[in-house]
């Protein structure tokens, strides 16, 4: 069209930067055919940076304050975040407080927006000198000196460096702070894997075959054989030939055959894109009938989906719900919708994608951060809508109908979204806490499938007590099981007293007479073994016998927690290690004992009580390779393990039919912590963790070990008693005005200097107090932890009643720290973290 081809369009583009403001670009007139909402563009920043961000929208209005750079180039033909995605990023940054850049390095794998190859490069107009000692972190001074030494970096060369995988926020950071840039050559970052493909040509038809027959069969009889089987595997004569792999009709003799026939002009050879995904074979098991109560559930669920997008699915540990959300998936499937089903964590991935799996092969897709960055990109692609290719041979870009992911599978790109599953919806791990955006994946999917017009299902045996709320006060619909399946018997809890065992000296280790006798029978029946301990690691810390000194972080306010195979003493905040000293660093006696038990030390004292048993521990630190998790998963499921030794990761989900003992060292550790939301986690936890015994044929049984064996939360996990707990909670969140009856908005300010922090912080909590009122605003506070990675930290808190939360209140807060922070020069030097719904 030549008039489009007359006007002046203006895109404006997402940067990956931390800034408010989305950019506006001018459109090469060239290109205004081709530039497209939700492409990806290089865009120029500054003098000499260069981004790839993503246009928001197109327009013909020049901005008013500055001239338009053009933009450099477009990466994509087709987009890649559709409009309504754009949408959900926009609500994101608005309702969690952050840029829209922040959601846009969240929401893209970063295959799609940095390469492997990608390398930085140091920016030369950028003086070391004029820096402020704190204007970068620890870590960005570590990668700041790498560049100083080396000019130039890969990716990988970055990782080495900073010692840690996920190098995106640094480098962003860096980049931001206009020390360091990338290098061009920013194209093709996703490098499709290519086979090569064998067809007939053209001219190939039956009568010709049959003239090709007769004289192969004379003159080359090899040959002909690889035709026949050409033929075969291509099932040609069904008249919809299927692609054939090039290497599938090499022979033992070579590539000499094939190639001859080529030459003959009978097959030719194309090449063309295959997955990296590992296709199963396709099994389509039939359903599960449903039990009768199952069967309400379901009906019930229909029904209440007329009116209500969204449902919370409470159902006690082993109710059959999943086997509900399959039936789900199948209408969704059969509706042509697409479904999102969510976890809280990868460690349960691979457990129920085998399980879907069984049931719809290679329509399943799995995304989460333990995939590699080309195998999220085909995932990502994968659900981009397309044109239709015109070339039949294409192989099949798999078609994905289910996906199973984390939290941040919430971004894929999805076009014809019909449902959202949200499993163990109570789970903190949907929360992400840095970095920004610190969105809770299942607020967000609620927000999402009303964009999309998608139903929600939320699932849990012990729902967050927001969610049971929402669902009491009929905003969300509420169906319940209140049976496990197939009439197994909910397990048995008992409670063992530590404190009397300690005083009585019965103890060994940490075990109680009463568990390890537990124990003893169930492997000798040969069934199997979960135990849970909330801390990883062998020893919480060291201490010396002498002088009491206890190794402490020097970046943070916390003890080291001592890692025996390693042998390092580690910083759970930061990452920090040191090797274990020999002597005592303070006072230089060898006197230095272990204090408290990790995972590590439970496994290995396991191998005094029970040397026969096989262990194996499932927690952060025998989870780091890709596929551990599952294999350790697997290896239980096999009973391969008889004794599974583990942290939260043992909490969830998992469903194992041969677990008849399941024990919680130190049920009642996580009350003790300032926390509004202590006891309803800890309720959660130890139902959980007492849903993986006994599942099929025998009642299990759960062994709760607590200091404080009378806690009210105790009594009601025993009783199975949810709404109880609810109720309790329910009345001291009213009464300190927290969650449900209020909504939080959590501010962290950090700084290096102890002193600079507890004058200003005061200030901004003033500033927020004059604005909001004494009520509403607490602290500032130091955090049980006030120092981390060199930053004394001080939170203010902010509590807003329910009916009276607003978005102009999030503008109230944030004018309110801008004009904190141009209150004097050294008020940028602190750090500010705003976090909405903490959790
Ligand atoms: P939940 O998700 O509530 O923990 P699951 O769906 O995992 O429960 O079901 C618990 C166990 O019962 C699983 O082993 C599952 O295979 C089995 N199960 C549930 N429903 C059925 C059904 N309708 N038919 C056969 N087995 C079922
Ligand atoms: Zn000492
Ligand atoms: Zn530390």
């Amino acid at each position: 069209m030549s008039t489009q081809e007359r006007i002046t369009l203006f895109a404006d583009v997402i940067v990956p930067l931390a800034v408010p403001n989305l950019f506006t670009y001018r459109i090469p007139n060239d290109w205004n055919e081709l530039a497209r909402q939700g492409q990806r563009v290089v865009v120029q920043f500054g003098k000499s940076k260069f981004y790839v961000g993503i246009i928001a929208r197109i327009h013909d209005k020049s901005p008013q304050d500055y001239e338009a750079k053009y933009i450099k180039d477009i990466l994509d033909a087709t987009p890649i975040v559709n409009e309504t995605h754009l949408a959900f990023w926009d609500w994101v940054a608005t309702y969690y407080m952050c840029t829209p850049g922040d959601v846009m390095n969240a929401a893209l794998p970063s295959g799609l927006r940095f390469s492997s190859e990608t390398r930085i490069i140091k920016n030369d107009s950028f003086s070391l000198e004029e820096a402020a000692e704190d204007y970068f972190t620890e870590r960005e001074w570590t990668l700041v000196a790498a560049l100083e030494a080396r000019t130039e970096l890969s990716m990988l060369e970055v990782a080495d460096a900073l010692g840690i995988k996920n190098v995106q926020p640094v480098i962003q950071s860096l980049i931001s702070k206009g020390a360091a840039r990338v290098m061009e050559e920013m194209k093709g970052e996703f490098k499709p894997k290519k086979e090569s493909y064998v067809r007939f040509t053209s001219e190939i038809n039956e009568e010709k075959l049959q003239e090709i027959f007769k004289e192969l069969e004379k003159k080359a009889v090899i040959q002909l054989e690889v035709l026949l089987k050409y033929i075969q595997l291509s099932q040609w004569h069904t008249k919809k030939p299927i692609s054939v792999k090039k290497s599938a009709l090499v022979n033992s003799s070579g590539n000499s055959s094939l190639n001859s026939l080529v030459k003959k002009n009978i097959l030719e050879v194309y090449e063309a894109e295959v997955s990296r995904l590992k296709q199963s074979e396709e099994r389509m098991l039939q359903s599960n009938e449903l039990s009768i109560g199952q069967q309400e559930g379901l009906e019930k669920i229909n029904k209440l989906f007329i009116d209500k997008n969204v449902i919370l699915l409470h159902g006690v540990t082993s109710s059959g719900k999943t086997e509900l959300y399959m039936q789900l998936i199948d209408d969704a499937i059969q509706q042509n919708k697409k479904v999102l089903y969510m976890l809280p964590e990868i460690a349960l991935t691979a457990q129920l994608v085998n399980r879907l799996k069984k049931r719809w092969g290679n329509k399943v897709g799995v995304y989460h951060s333990k995939f590699g960055d080309n195998e999220r990109v085909e995932i990502w692609n994968g659900l981009i809508q397309k044109e239709p290719l015109a070339n039949s041979h294409q192989p099949i870009a798999p078609e994905y109908s289910v996906i199973v992911g984390t939290r941040s599978a919430l971004f894929l790109p999805f076009s014809n979204l019909g449902l959202i599953i949200i499993d163990e919806e109570h789970d903190g791990s949907f929360k992400q806490q840095d970095p920004a955006p610190r969105y809770n994946a299942r607020d967000a999917a609620i927000y999402l499938a009303q964009l999309c017009s998608a139903k929600v299902i939320l699932g849990s045996a012990t729902p967050s007590v927001e969610t049971y709320y929402n669902a009491l006060s009929g905003k969300f619909g509420l169906v319940e099981l209140a049976t496990r399946f197939g009439g197994v018997e909910m397990p048995e809890i008992v409670v063992c007293d530590l404190k009397e065992d300690t005083r009585k000296k019965l103890m060994k280790s940490m075990f109680t007479p009463y568990l390890l006798g537990c124990m003893e029978q169930a492997l000798h029946n040969g069934e199997q073994v979960i135990l849970f301990q909330n801390r990883r690691g062998f020893a919480n810390f060291i201490e010396c016998k002498v002088c009491a000194n206890v190794p402490q972080c020097t970046r943070c306010d916390v003890s080291l927690t001592y890692h025996k195979k390693a042998d390092l003493l580690r910083c759970h905040y930061c990452g920090y290690s040191i090797v274990l000293p020999k002597i005592c660093p303070a006072c230089g006696s060898p006197l230095i004992e272990t204090k408290g038990f990790g995972t590590e030390k439970i496994e290995e004292d396991l191998a005094l009580f029970f040397p026969k048993a096989r262990t194996a521990r499932l927690d952060l630190d025998s989870t780091r390779a890709k596929n551990a998790h599952a294999n350790i998963i697997n290896l239980f499921e096999e009973r391969k393990v008889d004794v599974l030794v583990g942290t939260q990761m043992v909490t969830k989900g998992l469903d194992f039919d041969n677990v008849s003992v399941v024990g919680i060292l130190n049920a009642d550790s996580g009350l003790y912590f300032p926390d509004f939301r202590s006891v309803e986690k800890t309720y959660q936890l130890i139902a959980q963790v007492s849903g993986r015994a006994g599942r099929k044929s025998k009642r299990g049984k759960v062994v709760v070990q607590a200091y404080n064996s009378h806690h009210p939360v105790i009594t009601r996990v025993m009783g199975n008693d949810f709404i109880g707990m609810y109720n309790d909670q329910m009345e001291e969140r009213k009464n300190f005005a927290y969650p449900p009856f209020t909504r939080l908005i959590e501010i962290t300010l950090s700084h290096r200097h102890q002193e600079d922090l507890d004058a200003m912080a005061p200030a901004l909590a003033d500033a927020l107090k004059n604005r909001f009122g004494n009520d509403r605003v607490l602290g500032p506070e130091y955090p049980i932890v006030s120092k981390v990675q060199n930053f004394y930290q001080k939170k203010i808190l902010l509590k807003i009643e329910r009916d009276k939360y607003s978005l102009k209140m999030k503008d109230m807060v944030v004018d309110s720290i801008n004009v904190f922070l141009k209150k004097g020069k050294d008020y940028t030097k602190t750090r500010i973290k705003i976090d909405v719904d903490p959790q």
